[in-house]
């Protein structure tokens, strides 16, 4: 997650492997930056469809889509936002600890 530390530099956004960073107000998709061709369920149990312009998840700062985001596993060994971010406001999300192997399979089934 990105916290309200975020200075809108834009430095994460394009080192994310799954195009999970926008910036603020931006609508996301499921399908930029991954394979997903196909209706895709999110957590929150809805199904969006390839291209569909999702609500962002901030209007003032710079947001990660946590249904895109395997924490960079599958392509790199540190989350690369984190490591370019100049005031370390890329951070895991307390409320949303996930398993390695979840986020293995993530990466999978978005790059397929
Ligand atoms: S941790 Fe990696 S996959 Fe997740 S948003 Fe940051 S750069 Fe993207
Ligand atoms: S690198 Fe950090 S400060 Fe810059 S836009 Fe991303 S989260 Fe915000």
């Amino acid at each position: 997650m990105i916290t309200d530390d975020c200075i809108n530099c834009g430095a994460c956004e394009p080192e994310c492997p799954n195009t999970a960073i926008y910036e603020g107000g931006v609508e996301w998709t499921i399908d930029e930056g991954t394979t997903i061709s196909e209706p895709y369920t999110i957590e929150t149990g809805e199904t969006v469809a390839p291209g569909e312009e999702r609500e962002p998840v901030s209007d003032e700062f710079y947001y990660i889509v946590p249904d895109k985001c395997t924490e960079c596993v599958g392509f790199h060994e540190e989350p690369q936002c984190a490591a370019v971010c100049p005031v370390d406001c890329c951070v895991p999300d307390p409320e949303r600890e996930e398993e390695e192997a979840v986020l293995a399979a993530r990466q999978e089934t978005l790059h397929a």
